[in-house]
């Protein structure tokens, strides 16, 4: 149950004067949520800069294209002339020193005029601008009398927007917000407080909101520096709460003698890399111990993730226990199958796969098979975590390219047995204070080797003008046996507005089916699954040998005989992305190539990605260069700076503050781990405001 006293935080937005049903629609889009933000989402929303209104210059010395506040007298007004309401309504001020004319576009009749009374004295802020020599502020931000002014710190804050939102509507609902600050207990311990020197949390809000000095709403200054380490705290906390239930009863183990797994390993057709190895090896000395293992697997592309999970499946067989594997999407799960089971059958293990697709009694016949331990090993997408998909004994959750699954789909899939063990595959190389923001103190295994006989891929960059050669030497391929992948970044124009060139899938389906007639396929997101499989296992048969496709091929699919690879439109892609779909080809033993098509002009940030995947296939370097180029919240394939899932944290900045959280985190295990308590109550609100109670439920009533 949340504290009572969070009550007013969680409030909708709503509730504040001046916001109704449409602006409700701006600040859910604004503030990234499905239903009505509360207050608490609204207060977490900081501001990106801040207006100095402290310059006061003269008309006269005022500088065109800054921000200004001018102490002026209203001379006269020229409203719109009657009939032509598209004109603008002019106000003429001026001080000693010269004149201004204010501009405004369809105000409300007599408005302008209330604002501004002639013969008044007005103090108006905004972008001055020159039109024909003239001084001008169109719109201006604000216009207040003497009274106002003198009660006006003259700094404001400048929020992040979104078309519609009026930044006035959201200053006046943020105020009222701050209003609604109740008197919350302090969870941070007095030793942090005096060590990092923050703030309480009401004067950190209050500073970042209504900021004194310009370097109030500095994300590296006190008060934003306090909101980030709570919020990393309330992050860091979750993930050990749900650590502290992975303890295995002691004696219990996951794995047994390796029966099973040298069965797999002498059917395998190839050896195990080094790396392989000792991952495995890292494995199966976690399912032996009493706490439960938190690993993560982490391998470049095509580094052999899979059959590392496949011995983990197969060691919690031999302890009797049942294995599951999610993967995010449904072609994914189909290839795992595919990979891992005539391997296991050599071991006699039972693997089902579990997907939306599997309904009726096929489903329940699986269910019923899954309850009474029939199988061994279920893989699957998210529908592994239905409620009534239930095992006899999982043992062990391998969670594949984790970083698309939150907290909760973690917790549902361990949530299915007693002793859950859990590995997490990741192909992009996750940089250390990421492991630890997302996944708390984890274990890392990395498969640092691509698996031998590997061929390089021969990647090279081309302008969308020369696509013709592009088509002609995609034909040829095609003329000697070769599978091409072609990938586009949309589906269908209906994506494409505003976007006129961005190619589509199914128009460069339909130019290419033109050229090439039936050895052309086609796959995106939107086809059906089955249509998908169909299309795939086409390509995988040779039956075609050009598919085209979104960016649905990136993760995972597996055809060792696709040596070829196009993509339009490269320059839009993120270099984790491209290196992704890349990795889709050079699988085999023959030499691959890449071809990045880009539309010209480059901007600066494309070229240098382009460079970057031209010249390495090594995905660590990739992943320090992407860092590098954009900041860590890419590393994980999402467009924005900062870290994804978190508000207020950035990387960048508060590197520094996820390693005190962590700490501070397992002091709170070790000294309260109930959350019992004053400090625990405190702690609790912490993890509400923050939506990371996820957790509190395992702990119980307390
Ligand atoms: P990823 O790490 O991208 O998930 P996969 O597990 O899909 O990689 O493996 C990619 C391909 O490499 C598969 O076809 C797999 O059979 C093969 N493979 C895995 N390990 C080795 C190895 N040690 N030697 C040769 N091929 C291997
Ligand atoms: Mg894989």
């Amino acid at each position: 149950m949340r504290p009572a006293l969070l009550n007013p935080l969680f409030a909708p937005v709503t509730s504040l004067a001046g916001v109704g049903p449409k602006q409700d629609k701006l600040f859910r889009y604004l503030l990234g949520r499905n239903e009505t933000p509360r207050l608490v989402d609204l207060l977490l929303h900081l501001p990106a800069s801040v207006i100095d209104r402290r310059t006061r210059p003269k008309i006269r010395d005022a500088v065109p294209g800054t921000m200004v506040t001018l102490e002026v007298t209203v001379d006269r007004h020229r409203p719109a002339p009657p009939g032509r309401s598209r004109a603008p309504h002019l106000v003429y001020a001026s001080d000693d020193t010269g004149d201004v004319v204010l501009t405004y576009f369809r105000a409300q009749p007599g408005y302008v005029e209330k604002l501004l009374p002639v013969g008044a004295r007005r103090y108006v802020s905004g972008t001055l601008q020159m039109f024909d020599g003239v001084p001008q502020i169109v719109h201006p931000d604000r216009v207040v009398d003497e009274e106002a002014f003198a009660k006006l710190t003259g700094l404001d804050p400048v929020y992040p927007l979104t078309e519609g939102l009026a930044i006035g509507s959201l200053r006046r609902a943020m105020a009222q917000a701050l209003q609604k600050l109740p008197n919350l207990p302090e969870w941070t311990s007095p030793e942090i407080m005096r060590r990092c020197k923050f703030p309480p949390l009401a004067e950190a809000l209050n500073r970042v909101h209504v900021p004194v000095e310009i370097t109030d709403i500095l994300p590296d200054g006190p008060f934003w520096s306090r909101l980030a380490f709570d919020e990393l705290l309330a992050g860091q906390l979750a993930l050990a709460l749900v650590r502290a239930q992975l303890r295995r009863p002691a004696g219990d183990r996951n794995a047994d003698d390796g029966h099973l797994r040298n069965r797999i390993i002498g059917a395998l057709p190839y050896a195990l890399t080094l790396s392989q190895q000792k991952a495995a090896a890292a494995i199966s000395d976690d399912l032996r111990q009493p706490v439960r293992m938190l690993r993560l697997l982490q391998g470049d592309v095509g580094s052999g993730k899979t059959v590392v999970a496949l011995l983990a499946a197969a060691a919690v067989a031999e302890a009797g226990k049942q294995a599951a594997l999610m993967a995010p999407t449904e072609i994914l799960a189909r290839q795992h199958v595919k990979t891992i089971t005539p391997l296991a059958e050599r071991a006699g293990l039972q693997v089902a796969i579990l997907t939306g697709r599997e309904k009726g009694k096929e489903r329940r016949e699986l269910l019923a098979k899954l309850a009474e331990g029939e199988i061994d090993f279920l893989v699957g997408t998210h529908a592994l975590i239905q409620d009534d998909v239930v095992f006899k004994a999982l043992a062990l959750a391998v969670v594949d390219e984790q970083h698309r699954f939150g907290v909760r789909e973690r917790l549902a899939l361990t949530g299915k047995g007693d002793a859950v063990d859990v590995l997490v595959l990741s192909a992009t190389p996750i940089p250390r204070t990421l492991v630890l923001t997302y996944f708390g103190d984890m274990d890392v295994s990395e498969l640092r080797e691509k698996p031998a006989g590997r061929q390089p891929i021969d990647t090279r960059t081309i302008p969308a003008s020369r696509l013709d050669e592009v088509i002609a030497a995609v034909g040829r391929a095609l003329s000697a046996g070769k599978l091409v992948y072609w990938i586009c970044p949309l589906v269908d124009e209906s994506e494409a507005e505003g976007t006129d060139h961005l190619t589509n899938a199914s128009k460069r389906f339909e130019t290419l089916q033109q050229r090439f007639s039936d050895r052309v396929g086609l796959v995106h997101g939107q086809m059906k699954g089955t249509e998908k499989d169909r299309v795939m296992a086409q390509f995988a048969a040779h039956e075609i040998g050009l598919l085209v496709a979104t960016t649905v091929v990136e993760v995972g699919v597996d055809v060792p005989a696709a040596t070829i690879m196009v993509i339009e439109n490269a320059e839009r892609f993120g270099l984790a992305q491209l290196h992704q779909l890349r990795g889709r080809i050079g699988r085999g033993s023959e030499a691959s190539t890449c071809l990045l098509v880009y539309h010209e002009p480059l901007n600066e940030m494309s070229a240098a990605r382009l460079k970057v995947i031209r010249e390495t296939t090594d995905g660590f370097r990739i992943a320090e260069e992407d860092l590098r180029l954009r900041g860590e919240g890419d590393v994980l394939g999402i467009r924005q700076s900062g870290l994804p899932g978190y508000r207020i944290a950035r990387s960048e900045v508060h590197g520094q503050l996820i390693t005190q959280a962590r700490d501070e985190a397992l002091r709170i295990m070790k000294d309260n781990p109930k959350l019992e308590g004053d400090r625990g109550e405190a702690l609790r609100c912490l993890l509400y405001l923050y939506e990371r109670d996820e957790a509190l439920p395992l702990l119980g009533a307390g």
